[in-house]
């Protein structure tokens, strides 16, 4: 073992990035990551490019490191594909490749702030033991949500969150051939997971508790989702509570609060929760959200500690404060910069607007900035149009639906949602730009866009929307309700 020759901050050589001193005093800092996905990796192969002297560890108590979840559902849909096609780099490559030690099916029991020490549970050889760190990422994630219904446990019932759930589904489905599923929650991994199992030739009913599908999204485009849905064959019952479940033959019985369902798989997506057990018992702080509070360099509360992704607050532009919108852009940026930071850089997290977007069948849904369900103490207006994808007489144009959330009196664009069977979620993008600009909406009706017939009319949709919205507000509309 070597220890960390100790140097002055004279005597160091500048990093890269201008970060005096760290560099040469981080020499053979070890720098330990527990999680080895989207935010654990990113981390890891940052700190040990910036710091290649250092000792960086990854412990993930699963099997795999450094996969794309996010592409799940559409490997699921194809028989053809094997599930580890998903697997971005493998362990042995990190190890080969980048001099990252990365050990497979470890699990962290526990962290000692003070002592600087992990307690390990090395599944594979079924032992316990300590490592001591200089530097810790936590990069723990989430995990699905498990609503107390009885019956969850039985065989056939699935939820999808690591790459072994979609293992699990895609043998399933192999193996057993279902013909009928029913997806509990109808958020946008519901909404993915219906259009897969449509395609592997499934009966699909989605199951939700709330009044529409897509909570957090304004019922009009809510509504244009469920039109694709049923469109598409897939039965949707909404307000509708999934109260047991009971084997049946072959099969599995849903009961619910107003009759029942009989399917051969269940589909568990009713949200996630951040994995923060381990975190909190070592004293770190959680924020407002529940997950853990980080600052704009993903320090926590505790010395030398870093949290980064799911697991993990980021701070939103728009809300001006903390927030938790666990998604893998976040995952990604944030594990980047709590690696470099671990490894003596000094980098800051922009922060986030909670842009994101998916695919139903033909549709397109994205969002960012604020929703509905934000805009409690805020004299805001949620304004709903309707435009054309492209220009006059172009073949292929589709109609695109807009909600804009405006703050009344400053006339500041708060945030958007849009669908259509169009490219929706890169205009989105563009509103969150605006967003990050902080523009209002007369600024973004200003915005000079591209224009060509087969690309977009000569007044994007974006533009028509900002004009909608800019026309309401002068009109006095009325104030977009809060819950
Ligand atoms: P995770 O991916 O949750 O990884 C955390 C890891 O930490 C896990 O592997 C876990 O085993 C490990 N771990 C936890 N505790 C311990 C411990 N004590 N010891 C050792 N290891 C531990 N996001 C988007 O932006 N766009 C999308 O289109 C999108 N689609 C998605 C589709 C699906 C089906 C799913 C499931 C997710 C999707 N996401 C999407 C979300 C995205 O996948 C996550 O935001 C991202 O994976 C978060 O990465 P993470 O590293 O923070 O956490």
């Amino acid at each position: 073992e070597v220890t960390p020759e100790p140097v002055t901050p004279e005597e160091a050589t500048p990093a890269e990035d201008g970060s005096e001193g760290w560099a040469r005093s981080l020499q053979m800092t070890r720098i330990v990551v527990i999680g080895g996905v989207a935010a654990g990796m990113s981390a890891a192969s940052q700190a040990k490019r910036r710091s290649p002297e250092s000792e960086v560890i990854v412990l993930e108590r699963g099997e795999h490191v450094s996969y794309g979840a996010c592409g799940m559902p559409y490997n699921i849909e194809d028989p053809e594909r094997s599930i580890d096609d998903l697997v971005v780099m493998s362990a042995d490559t990190f190890r080969s490749k980048r001099g990252i030690d990365v050990r497979t099916r470890h699990e962290v029991l526990s962290i000692d702030p003070a002592g600087k020490t992990l307690t390990i549970w090395d599944l594979a050889d079924d032992r316990e033991y300590s490592q001591p760190w200089d530097r810790l990422i936590i990069a723990t994630g989430a995990r699905a949500f498990r609503p107390s219904i009885p019956g969850l446990d039985l065989a056939g019932v699935f939820p999808l969150r690591a790459l072994s759930d979609g293992a699990a589904i895609k043998e399933f489905l192999e193996l057993q051939q279902p013909r009928r599923a029913a997806i509990v929650g109808a958020g946008f991994i519901g909404m993915e997971m219906s259009e897969a199992l449509r395609l592997r030739g499934l009966d699909v009913v989605i199951l939700e508790r709330e009044d529409q599908v897509l909570p957090g999204f304004h019922p009009a485009v809510a509504e244009a989702v469920a039109a694709e849905l049923d469109e598409n064959g897939v039965r949707v019952r909404t307000g509708v509570s999934v109260r047991s479940l009971e084997r049946n033959g072959a099969g599995l019985k849903l009961h619910t609060d107003s009759g029942t369902e009989v399917v051969d798989l269940v589909l568990v997506s009713a949200g996630v929760r951040p994995n923060t057990a381990l975190a909190k018992a070592a004293g770190v702080a959680l924020g407002r959200t529940g997950a853990i509070k980080v600052d704009d360099h993903l320090r926590t509360n505790l010395a030398d500690i870093y949290a980064a992704g799911d697991c993990a607050e980021a701070w939103n532009r728009v809300r001006q404060d903390n927030d938790w919108v666990p998604l893998g852009t976040t995952a990604n940026k944030q594990g980047k910069i709590a690696g470099a930071n671990a490894a003596g850089a000094d980098l800051r997290f922009a922060g986030i607007l909670g842009t994101a977007g998916f695919k139903v069948f033909e549709l397109e849904v994205g969002r960012s900035g604020l929703g509905p369900d934000d805009l409690a103490g805020i004299d805001a207006v949620a304004v709903v149009s309707k435009q054309r994808s492209k220009g006059h007489g172009s073949p292929g144009s589709q109609t695109i639906t807009s909600v804009v959330f405006a703050e009344r009196g400053s006339e500041r664009l708060l945030g958007v949602q849009m669908v259509g069977k169009a490219p929706v979620a890169l205009r989105v993008d563009v509103f969150a730009a605006a967003l990050q600009a902080g523009m209002t909406i007369a600024e973004v009706e200003e915005l000079d866009l591209a224009y060509a017939p087969p690309i977009a009319p000569v007044y994007d949709p974006i533009l028509i929307a900002a004009t909608v919205t800019r026309k309401k507000l002068a009109a006095g509309a009325p104030t977009a309700a809060a819950p």
